[in-house]
């Protein structure tokens, strides 16, 4: 008995000892819980070893029994506050819960102190080391409460242990252990299995403390790293799945879950392929550098996949860390700008069409179809910077049909319009892509043509005077025809600028037109501007 109560002294010391290293950890979850409950299991082991009956012979069990009591009754209660507050990784409690625990234990405990006691004990025949008596209503109840209690913080572990980690997997292994042993030696002694002089409840509590003890230290228990790791696991919005070399899930949190619609937690120790196939597809193990690929679950969800290989000290792969992120809403706004983009190009296209259009409309003649007389003022502008610089020569023929007049007075209008658009046409024909036409106001015509001889000129505006003559217009079965006359003036030997050139041009016009028309004049003087 002496040893006995020597190992449920040493218990109770450790008790208290571990509630102090409870105490400088209280900031882990469930480090409170677990510093209250071993305060309760040290004053209930003392409470056996201390010699009660020895002190006080008449009544020293009675006495003991009563002392025991706040021990009996808070165990159970901060157990289960304990377990919850370490599988839900937080201290914080709503007080209404904590008091809905507590009602129950301290009316109990409130009855065990008061003279109402026998409806804890029962009728008391215990003197001295008698330990017989019979338990009351109220212990029965208050028994049924602890178990629920217990089983309840149980079923939380065994949940956790389902969920976790291999990390947490090892602790709650041990704290099941605890939860459990002390209960099971608690049904032992009231159900009556246990020798009736021998309470074996004080040693499942020595055995429970050993192995908190073991989960602490060897496990790492309220090791904040862990706890850290559990909460940020759940916090980040990224999904993330550890897996072994086999593929078999060794961790994962809850955003993968949602990400692939998911109810249950993925099982550690499963294949990634049997729980999550849409991902698994995408998974490959080759090689150790980082990959990232990206891919479309559903019909909706875009999600980025980096996969990191982990790898021992000697550089094999051991598994993969794979980080899941829905980049949805990226791949949706970048989708919307490139459509907005496309549709803004194809609103830039038409504009610059438009602009190319109406730039053409007003360089172009719509009766002939040739330049007019706002392009030929660039046109000479820019001949003229060329041929300064190359030193070449180009000629400026000014064409008039003759007595066009008569045309629009005795046929019409309509038959005058047919005969300049035929003009327009073999102007357009006949001179070379080098040359500009230009219409150059009612049925007088301008050509710049680029690269050549007085003689050239000439000769080529002679060829076309030959060919306009010799065209037939009908009207009212009469044949139509005209002539025209020109002036051919050559820089740089007639003129040196626009004005100059179209004057010199313009005079040999004139000159054509007093020689009797249907003639080819070059210009005479050289007009200094
Ligand atoms: P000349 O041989 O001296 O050049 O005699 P002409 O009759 O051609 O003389 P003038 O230059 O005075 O006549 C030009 C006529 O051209 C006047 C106008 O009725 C006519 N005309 C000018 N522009 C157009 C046009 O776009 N269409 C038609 N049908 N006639 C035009
Ligand atoms: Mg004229
Ligand atoms: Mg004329």
């Amino acid at each position: 008995m002496q040893i006995f109560n020597f190992l449920l002294l040493t218990g109770a010391v450790a008790a208290l000892f571990l509630a102090s290293v409870a105490w400088t950890r209280r900031h882990a979850p469930g480090a409170p819980a677990l510093m209250a409950m071993q305060l309760s299991a040290a004053w209930w082991l003392a409470c056996y070893a201390l010699p009660f009956a020895r002190l006080w012979p008449d009544e020293g069990l009675f006495l003991r029994t009563r002392v025991i009591f706040p021990a009996v009754v808070t165990i159970a209660p901060l157990a289960l506050i304990f377990v919850l507050s370490y599988t839900r990784g937080t201290n914080t409690w709503r007080p209404s819960r904590l008091l809905a625990l507590a009602i129950l234990p301290a009316f109990v405990l409130a009855v065990a102190l008061s003279p109402l006691h026998d409806l804890c004990f029962g009728t008391w025949r215990g003197v001295a080391t008698d330990t017989i008596f019979q338990m009351g209503p109220l212990f029965w109840i208050h028994s049924l409460y602890s178990y629920v209690l217990v089983g309840h913080a149980v079923l939380a572990l065994l949940a956790a242990y389902q969920q976790g980690s291999t990390h947490v997997r090892r602790q709650t292994r041990i704290l099941l252990g605890a939860l459990i042993i002390p209960a099971v030696c608690n049904v032992m002694f009231i159900a009556g299995v246990s020798p009736p002089d021998l309470d074996p409840t004080p040693i499942g509590l020595v055995a429970s403390g050993i192995l908190v003890s073991l989960a602490i230290f060897r496990r790492g228990l309220f090791d904040l790293v862990a706890v850290a790791h559990k909460k940020i696991g759940s916090a980040i919005t990224d999904g993330f799945i550890v897996i072994d070399a086999q593929r078999r899930i060794v961790e994962s949190n809850a955003a993968i879950r949602r990400m692939f619609d998911i109810g249950q937690p993925l099982k550690p120790g499963r294949l990634l392929g049997e729980q999550l196939a849409a991902l698994d597809a995408h998974v490959s193990l080759v090689g150790t550098t980082p990959t990232t690929t990206e891919f479309v679950h559903g019909s909706t969800r875009h999600l980025e996949l980096r996969t990191f290989a982990l790898c021992d000290d000697d550089g094999n792969m051991t598994g993969a860390a794979l980080i899941v992120r829905d980049v949805t809403e990226a791949r949706t706004t970048s989708l919307a700008l490139e459509q907005a983009n496309a549709q803004l190009k194809a609103q830039l296209d038409t504009i610059q069409s438009m602009q190319a259009q109406l730039q053409e409309q007003v360089i172009r003649d719509p009766l002939t179809g040739l330049y007019n007389r706002l392009y030929l003022a660039d046109a000479l502008a820019r001949e003229l910077t060329c041929s300064a610089r190359t030193q070449g020569t180009f000629a400026v023929v000014m064409i008039d049909v003759d007595h066009f007049k008569s045309v629009n007075d005795v046929y019409g209008h309509a038959l005058g319009d047919a005969i300049l658009r035929a003009l327009g046409g073999l102007l357009r024909q006949q001179v070379r892509p080098t040359d500009s036409p230009c219409r150059y106001g009612g049925e007088e015509f301008v050509v710049i043509m680029r690269d050549v001889t007085l003689e050239l000129a000439i000769e080529r505006i002679n060829e076309l005077r030959v060919a306009f003559s010799a065209l037939r217009f009908a009207s009212n079965r009469l044949d139509v025809s005209r002539t025209f006359s020109a002036g051919v003036a050559l820089f740089p030997q007639h003129g040196r600028d626009e004005a100059t050139l179209l004057a010199a041009a313009d005079a040999a016009l004139y000159a054509a037109k007093a020689a009797g028309r249907n003639q080819v004049c070059q210009a005479t003087a050289h007009v200094e501007s």
